[in-house]
């Protein structure tokens, strides 16, 4: 193994000592400061435990532009099955396995705590020439990216950040998309279930569902959607009224299953059997295990929306956008803009069993939507309360995270290609992806920031599965050593 290779082993083991589950980074960040106090550095913590340690530059090169090197001190805690494995105080054990490095039936937490160890050695390392360097280790990303959206302004001097939080060696990622999440809230006012009407239980399940930001180009389908079409359909042919509706588990998941129940003055059994026929026929392609049953129930309900509140409600839950809005112009087949129909479900404010007579009732909508362009996503998002201020709903937008937009001209992105190419002898790809990063927040908190990411090649990250690819480490700390020198031209 490479000596450097291994002193950034070494310390990614002692890394790996110290408990750093998300939202309890007291140890972590204490032991950061520590170690940055032990080598002569300077060290800052902010009130949310963030913290910076600062590495004066190679000397001669003082007047250098400083360079951020950033990751964050947080790690997904899982564990196999049956393992005694303490997050809070047992070490995690550093296995190599030929090529890889493993843990032992738990997360190795490579991502991130690589990066830490990474920047602590090019702090430190007497062999490495560079600019002024400001490390900059974040709490919490997994969980909320607490530690980016909690960072002063001002904090940092760099105006150019390396973030190692990306899992693939040889990519660079330039871009994020942004997020934001629109609630649609419907309200009624319930009315009895009429004795002999018909009463219909629907359940579309079996669905792929996947990541609603990096799976949402897929031809997948949405069990909402689904749901809608065949509520629609029934409204069409009978006086239709909807009893209870629950569909969607999260706003970054793409709906895997929905039920409903419905009542109808008719037998619709024929006409939803036969649309039921053209949407496997349309879809089952991609969802092999994709459900839909329709079967008639005892009618034993309490309450429902009127047909004309359950047309309204029918009427935003078709009208709804799901999916890529449109494509990026920079990156081929790569979304820029998409939303996710994520949840739907109805609210009992009196019990669980249901409204009493004079209460209102409401069902909430909620849907995710993410761009890598800012105005896109003002767009989507307005597009969605629009709809639901056509049908005399209420409707908020959450503020979300910001999104960090690609420049492929920006000097450092073209720096790191030209000195990756040179290195290695072959081309790196140069990525945006359709989800948050912490990038985009810190961006947006510094004007000016030029930003790029990259790291070695983890495997299964967040499972017990994670591996981290040694030979990558050293590619990943020859390339930064590079570029840090380019630096001091
Ligand atoms: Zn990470």
């Amino acid at each position: 193994m490479n000596k450097k290779t291994e002193a950034i082993l070494n310390l990614f083991e002692e890394i790996n000592k110290v408990p750093r589950q998300s939202k309890h980074e007291e140890k972590i960040s204490a032991w950061l400061v520590d170690w940055a106090k032990d080598h002569g550095l300077e060290a800052e913590r902010d009130e949310s435990m963030n913290v910076l340690i600062k590495a004066p530059a190679t000397p001669g090169y003082e007047d250098k532009p400083v360079i951020v090197m950033q990751g964050h001190m947080d790690m997904v805690c899982e564990k196999i099955a049956g393992s005694s494995h303490d997050f809070s105080k047992d070490p995690i054990k550093c296995i190599v396995d030929g090529d890889w490095l493993k843990a032992d039936g738990t997360t190795l937490g490579a991502d991130d705590g690589i990066a830490l160890a990474i920047s602590l050695l090019l702090a430190t390392d007497k062999d490495v020439v560079h600019p002024p360097l400001e490390l900059l280790f974040t709490i919490d990303e997994e969980t909320g990216l607490t530690g980016a959206n909690t960072l002063k302004p001002g904090w940092l001097d760099g105006k150019i950040l390396l973030n190692i939080d990306t899992e693939d060696e040889g990519v660079f990622t330039i871009g994020c998309a942004g997020g934001r999440d629109t609630k649609i809230e419907f309200e009624y006012t319930p009315v009895e279930v009429p004795a002999d009407d018909k009463v219909y239980e629907l359940r579309v399940w079996g669905l792929a569902g996947g990541h609603s930001g990096v799976d949402i180009n897929l031809p997948r389908g949405n069990s909402n959607m689904i749901a809608a079409r065949i509520l629609d359909e029934a409204a069409r042919n009978a006086e239709t009224k909807l009893v209870f509706i629950e569909g969607g588990s999260a706003h970054n998941a793409i709906p895997r299953e929905t039920k409903v129940v419905f009542s109808a003055d008719k037998d619709l059994t024929s006409v939803l059997g036969a649309l039921r026929e053209k949407i496997i026929s349309e879809i089952g392609y991609a969802e092999p295990n994709m459900k839909i049953d329709i079967t008639p129930a005892v009618n034993n309900y309490r309450n429902e929306l009127n047909a004309k509140d359950t047309k309204k409600l029918v009427a935003i839950m078709m009208a709804m956008p799901h999916g890529v809005a449109a494509m990026s112009k920079d990156i081929e087949g790569l979304p820029e803009t998409s939303n996710n129909f994520a949840t739907i479900k109805m609210v009992m404010p009196a019990s669980k069993g249901g409204l009493l007579r004079n209460e209102t009732g409401s069902v909430s909508i909620l849907s995710s939507q993410r761009s890598s362009v800012e105005s896109r996503l003002d767009w989507i998002s307005r597009k969605i309360e629009a709809i639901a201020v056509a049908s005399g709903a209420k409707t908020s937008t959450s503020d979300g995270y910001p999104s960090w937009e690609p420049n492929m001209e920006s000097p450092l992105n073209r720096k790191c290609v030209d000195i990756y190419k040179k290195l290695f002898g072959k081309e790196p790809r140069v990525e945006v992806i359709h989800a948050g990063l912490e990038c985009g927040i810190i961006g947006s908190k510094n004007e000016g920031m030029e930003m790029i990411s990259f790291g070695p090649t983890i495997k299964n990250p967040h499972t017990p599965d994670e591996r981290l690819e040694i030979p990558t480490v050293q590619m990943v700390w020859d390339f930064t050593v590079e570029l840090l020198k380019d630096y001091c031209k």
